[in-house]
């Protein structure tokens, strides 16, 4: 199970450095020590094997803590992002039936107004408050069991919770160090969240796994991130990371000099930025693509080409077909349809919503990503936008990535996201919405934009914004934009 997964590293790095923060640096050894009686402290609240701890907290040493602790005593983590408002969080409260919610001061009151009496609220101060002198032994579990409920970002509804057992957080983690080459030699630069897979599973695991250590930064800020490459090895991180290195001219070739490898994922890296960040500092981003329900499922290599707009081969363990949304036929390659998925990795279910779990899965098992894609030649998977972003446009399909990567390519464009709003002629019209970077003239846009698409791909309107909406892990809320533009041709 994932807590013996951990042991391991405890035991074989006991005395090497597993985290800092701000204020100080914790070993393997320390970290065992304090979530053992952390554990115990859970199992004093009663939080029995199998139930929910749901965590609400800012991103510090004491949430990684009540991470492993909760591993430890067998019960199921349940992070939630902290910008959740009351309303999203009465629905979480109310879904996941948590025995334990664990949040900030200011939303004690809340959470007991949610919980009723069935779920006990304390905060990180008042669990650490009190810790027994023994640690609490480890709760065995089974490779099934559910070691966690992450909810998905969002992006497309309402967020689902999905089950994570033991074994699909401990396989993906074992597979990541190897094919990423992690070590006990490697510091990474961790400035993610840590309430979604990316920053909590993706990267955490890699570290605890592989002995390597980590620091921890409550956001990303470039010149701190700059400043930390001198005796770091890796970043992970969102698009927006390394348009944000970009624009800061501290940012060259020496600073990233130490620098083993930059990896991002979450939301698509413009192949344009891949360019420019090669081009600036000699290293070319690796870009890998996952999900909340699957863990990551394709990566460009290490070693061998790490292609600018594409999300790589399947990972080792990872099957991946590209099959007709409709009726999963399986197509061949070089034809884009849905991206669909088997493995270890891949997620027991939804929590709660068995008819929405089954309408996800296809009869002989493969999940249903809802991303669309294409193979190429060479096994690399390219993504041409989610199946529900996708524009039908006079009957014609228009992937998006396609026209947003012509966009975002342009000097006089930061981003683009290319969406479709209702149109009484052709059903959805193709719509541009740009975020310039500096002066912009949509009609010449248009025009060039002629020259390189068919017609009916050509964005019927063009409008700009001075920043396209984002949620926390930096994607662009097409959501938002498609209501927003709604009545543009009503
Ligand atoms: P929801 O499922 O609630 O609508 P979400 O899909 O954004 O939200 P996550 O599980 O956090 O929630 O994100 C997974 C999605 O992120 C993938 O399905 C894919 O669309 C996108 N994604 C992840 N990595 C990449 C990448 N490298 N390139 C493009 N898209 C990516
Ligand atoms: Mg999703």
């Amino acid at each position: 199970d994932l807590h013996s997964r951990f042991a391991r590293s405890f035991e074989a790095f006991a005395d090497r450095v597993l985290v800092e923060d701000g204020a100080r640096r914790w070993t393997y050894r320390e970290i065992e020590v304090e979530a053992g009686r952390l554990a115990g402290r859970l199992q004093a609240l009663g939080v029995a094997p199998g139930e929910r701890v749901l965590v609400q907290t800012d991103k510090n040493v004491e949430t990684l803590l009540l991470y492993i602790a909760t591993i430890r005593a067998g019960a199921i983590y349940l992070p939630l992002n902290i910008d959740y408002t009351e309303s999203e969080l009465t629905y979480f409260a109310a879904d996941a039936t948590p025995v334990l919610a664990v949040c900030r001061e200011r939303s004690t009151e809340l959470f007991a107004r949610i919980g009723g009496g069935a779920m006990q609220v304390t905060t990180l101060e008042r669990l650490f408050a009190d810790l027994p002198e023994e640690g609490a032994a480890p709760v065995p579990r089974r490779s099934d069991d559910i070691a966690a409920i992450l909810y998905t970002s969002g992006t497309t509804g309402k967020p689902k919770g999905a089950m994570l057992t033991q074994d699909n957080l401990a396989s993906n983690g074992e597979m990541l160090i190897d094919f990423w080459r992690f070590t006990h030699e490697d510091r990474l630069i961790h400035a993610l969240p840590i309430f979604h897979v990316h920053g909590l599973f993706v990267a955490v695991h890699c570290v605890l796994f592989s002995g390597a250590s980590m620091v921890f930064l409550p956001r990303f800020e470039s010149a701190r991130v700059i400043e930390l490459m001198a005796d770091s090895t890796v970043l992970m991180g969102v698009p927006t990371f390394y348009t944000r290195l970009l624009a800061d001219p501290g940012f060259t070739r020496e600073t990233a000099a130490d620098m083993r490898l930059f990896i991002s994922g979450s939301a698509p890296l413009s192949a344009d930025i891949h360019r420019a960040f090669e081009a600036r500092c000699g290293h070319r981003v690796l870009e890998r693509y996952g999900m909340t329900e699957t863990g990551m499922l394709t990566s460009n290599p290490y070693e061998g080409e790490r292609r600018a707009g594409y999300v790589g081969p399947p990972l080792p363990g990872v099957s991946l077909r590209i099959a007709e949304f409709e009726t999963g036929k399986v197509l061949p390659r070089g034809e884009v349809g849905i991206v669909e998925v088997k493995g270890r990795n891949i997620f027991k279910g939804y929590w709660q919503m068995p008819e929405k779990t089954a309408a996800e899965f296809r009869g002989d098992g493969w999940f249903i990503t809802g991303d669309m894609g294409v193979i190429d030649a060479d096994g690399y998977v390219q993504l041409v936008g989610r199946e529900k972003d996708l524009i039908i446009s006079g009957g014609l399909n228009v992937y998006p990535a396609e026209v947003e990567a012509l966009l975002d390519d342009r000097d006089d464009v930061a981003e683009a996201a290319v969406i479709g709003v209702p149109h009484p002629d052709f059903g959805e019209a193709v719509v541009a919405v740009v975020q310039p970077s500096g002066a912009f003239d949509p009609e010449a846009v248009r025009e060039d934009l002629r020259k390189q698409l068919a017609a009916f791909k050509v964005p019927k309107a063009i409008l700009t914004l001075d920043v396209l909406p984002r949620n926390t892990m930096g994607k662009i809320q097409k959501k938002l934009l498609r209501e927003r533009f709604a009545g543009l041709f009503a």
